[in-house]
């Protein structure tokens, strides 16, 4: 695996592979990697010929300096981990070759889609970064396949309406949420959870379970909303949702025999803040 950092360094690797029609695929990563993005990684390499594991930080879609300054960052182990998935290259550009001085551009997806859930709780200028660090990436690395994981359902669905808003041409990939034993999803922010917190997390995933269950039985978006919330006051909860799985607007009705739903749920524990969501068919 080579460990490429600046923009013309990766076109000249990816050169001969898109001069032979070799198929290239993209991974889009923050690091510390888990099992989550190791699943994405092993779809990739099954997927194309070359596959590329981006591991960038992105500053503009932190919302909170504490957070971004904290994040977990071991580039050397995140390279032993991509490269055993599966990738060939890792790109990881410093924040100065992504965002060189003069910088000011940017992607943003209007509508409801980034200003309800996430939007309004970290505000859309979050999705407003991911956007544009995504658009980035995908010009950087111009695969034909993008591989996201459907942990944050909502930005899998901003990316699929950048990509379809803006022609481009690429095939997004969304890949099932890996969890742990207990039905904490994987994420790198749960390395923040001291062992107490730990044990109370997957409560979030009960919570959804059961919102889950009153729904797939025929019962109203309201009691659906009322299951899903963990009852241990811990989880400080900033929403929980059963919501139509394309548009994000609240279910309003119980879901017709056939019909889907996804809920949605965000919650505070402690310092660390968790999302998580299920998809739910009748
Ligand atoms: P991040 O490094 O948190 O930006 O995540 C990089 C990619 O991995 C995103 O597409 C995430 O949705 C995906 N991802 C994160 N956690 C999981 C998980 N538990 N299962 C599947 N995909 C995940």
């Amino acid at each position: 695996m080579r460990i490429l950092r600046t923009v013309p360094g990766l076109r000249t690797a990816l050169k001969p592979a898109r001069r032979a029609d070799r198929t290239i695929a993209l991974v889009p990563t923050m690091g510390a990697l888990h099992d989550g993005h190791l699943s994405l990684i092993r779809a990739a390499r099954a997927r194309a010929d070359e596959v590329v594991v981006s591991l960038f930080v992105n500053p503009a879609q932190f919302n909170d300096p504490e957070d971004l300054a904290k994040y977990p960052r071991d580039e050397e182990r995140d390279a032993q981990l991509a490269e055993q998935a599966g990738a060939d290259i890792l790109f990881a550009p410093p924040p100065e070759i992504v965002y060189p001085p003069g910088f000011g551009t940017e992607v943003r997806v209007g509508g409801p889609l980034t200003e309800t859930l996430e939007g309004e709780h970290r505000g859309p200028e979050h999705f407003h970064g991911v956007t544009t660090v995504v658009t980035k990436l995908l010009n950087m690395v111009q695969p034909h396949t993008a591989f996201f994981g459907q942990k944050d359902a909502q930005q899998a669905l901003v990316i699929r309406k950048l990509v379809r808003d803006l022609d481009m041409d690429v095939q997004i990939e969304i890949a099932p949420t890996v969890r742990e034993p207990d039905g904490l999803a994987l994420s790198s922010r749960n390395a923040y959870l001291p062992a107490e917190e730990r044990k109370v997390a997957p409560a979030l995933f009960e919570g959804l379970q059961r919102g889950a269950e009153v729904l797939a039985g025929g019962g109203d978006p309201a009691e659906a909303r009322r299951a899903m919330f963990p009852s241990d006051p811990r989880l400080d909860v900033a929403y929980a949702e059963p919501v139509d799985p394309d548009s994000l607007e609240p279910l309003t009705a119980a879901l017709a025999p056939g019909g889907s739903a996804r809920l949605l749920v965000a919650a505070r524990l402690g310092r660390t803040r968790l999302i998580d969501n299920m998809g739910v068919t009748r």
